[in-house]
């Protein structure tokens, strides 16, 4: 029995883990759940599967679960400490990483550095910390799994070789020319870029294809998302500029596609349901049952594709710059984006202004590095200070 740990318990990713979960009983055990503060939830989950340790990453949430569950099988971890020992500990061998951002990180960190298996779903954590995250794993032996529909596409059609160094693959040897990013290219695909600075949250996570958490949703509506991806495929993949292309796709059956230098492109397809990546991560190699139903070829009446426009996605366009900036341009990137888009969510600042302070935090503080996690989380912390700062002024003048 596998024991699996589901950090996030309560979100989108946390969800149809759960749902695997519930198809493969047999091979699985929950051993830990956390999630931040939606504390009836937990409750519930806790009690529905009688898992062992939980926890809550805010304090008095934790004390609410905590008094909630004094009856029950579940012992509630006191602080992030105790979190973190259970999580490196002997009731864990794997983790599935699906906190949103970069809170997400250390926890993640903790999984990465016990050598436990990572289902990684949470792609801010390896955005912020890069090569340091990967570097982490291979000292450990920790086997890092993509979640992220298009990385797990990726690695399906990667030859063996690649898949077994994660990380450090040499997509050279192994005869690739290029890895092909898809992506649907959000609600906004035809929207008239002028239409941009009246768009609305609940236009924004109305994402057409999938299914998602607030702040992915925002960035899918933004192709921030993308860029982050751009950026999780350079640290996963080990990819140099001319090894990596996004394209638009946006009927999201094509996941993402693998070229060789004889011409040959594999694809993985599917329908857009995170339930396929998650069951083939959870016991890979071994393909187990998802739930989700076949994907039925007469239903599709076609497969269009396009280049990004960086005009309408800027950025996107950010992102891949950042990529080849620096490890400090993505921690201060991936930074400002999530003190943006919150503050959009929470009608504070327009749609495009998204893309405007994300742009002035990263040229602000152009020549920072991080190598060091220390450093890592010093620079986010700058960078949500400053971004939080042109949040106020992009309101005063509002
Ligand atoms: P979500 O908002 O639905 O869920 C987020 C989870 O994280 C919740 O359980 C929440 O309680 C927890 N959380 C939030 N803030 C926290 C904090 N400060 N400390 C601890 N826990 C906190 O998000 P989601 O859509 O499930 O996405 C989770 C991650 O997976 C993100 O990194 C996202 O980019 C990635 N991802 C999601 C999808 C998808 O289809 N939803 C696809 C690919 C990748
Ligand atoms: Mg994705």
């Amino acid at each position: 029995m596998k024991k699996l740990a589901i950090l996030g318990a309560t979100g989108s990713i946390g969800s149809s883990t759960l749902a695997v979960y519930a198809e493969n009983i047999e091979t699985m055990s929950l051993t830990l759940l956390s999630a931040w503060r939606n504390v009836d939830k937990m409750v519930e989950l806790c009690r529905l599967h009688q898992v062992p340790f939980a926890f809550m990453s805010c304090p008095s949430a934790n004390t609410q679960l905590k008094q909630q569950l004094q009856q029950d099988v579940t012992q509630v971890l006191v602080d992030q400490a105790e979190f973190e020992a259970c999580i490196a500990g002997v009731e864990v061998d794997a983790v599935m990483a699906a906190i949103v951002g970069a809170a997400g990180l250390a926890p993640t960190l903790a999984a990465v550095n016990a050598g436990k298996q990572v289902f990684l779903a949470n792609k801010e954590a390896l955005v912020m910390s890069g090569a340091l995250f990967m570097d982490a794993a291979q000292r450990s032996g920790a086997q890092v799994l993509p979640v992220d529909s298009e990385h797990n596409a990726i690695f399906q059609c990667l030859p063996p070789e690649c898949q077994g160094a994660i990380g450090h693959c040499n997509l050279k040897q192994s005869g690739i020319s290029q890895l092909i990013l898809t992506g649907s290219g959000g609600p906004f695909l035809t929207t008239p870029v002028s239409e941009f600075k009246h768009l609305t949250p609940a236009q924004a996570v109305n994402h057409p294809n999938w299914s998602m958490g607030p702040k992915i949703s925002v960035d899918s509506a933004t192709m921030m998302n993308k860029g982050l991806e751009y950026i999780e495929a350079k640290r996963l993949f080990n990819t140099e500029k001319s090894d990596i292309q996004v394209l638009i796709h946006p009927q999201s059956v094509i996941h993402s596609m693998v070229q060789y230098i004889d011409g040959s492109v594999l694809a993985q397809m599917g329908l857009p349901d995170m339930r396929t990546p998650i069951a083939h991560v959870m016991q890979y190699p071994e393909r187990i049952q998802s739930g989700v139903a076949p994907l039925d070829f007469t239903q599709i009446s076609q497969l269009t594709f396009a280049a990004p426009d960086f005009e309408r996605y800027p950025c996107l366009k950010l992102a891949i710059e950042a990529c080849y900036a620096g490890q400090g341009a993505t921690t201060l990137l991936n930074a400002a984006n999530e003190i943006a888009v919150e503050a959009f969510l929470q009608h504070k600042i327009r749609f495009d202004q998204i893309a405007s302070i994300s742009a002035d935090v990263l040229s602000m503080f152009a020549n920072s590095q991080a190598s060091s996690i220390e450093e890592v989380m010093a620079l986010d912390g700058l960078a949500r200070n400053k971004a939080l700062s042109l949040v106020a002024t992009r309101v005063r003048q509002a």
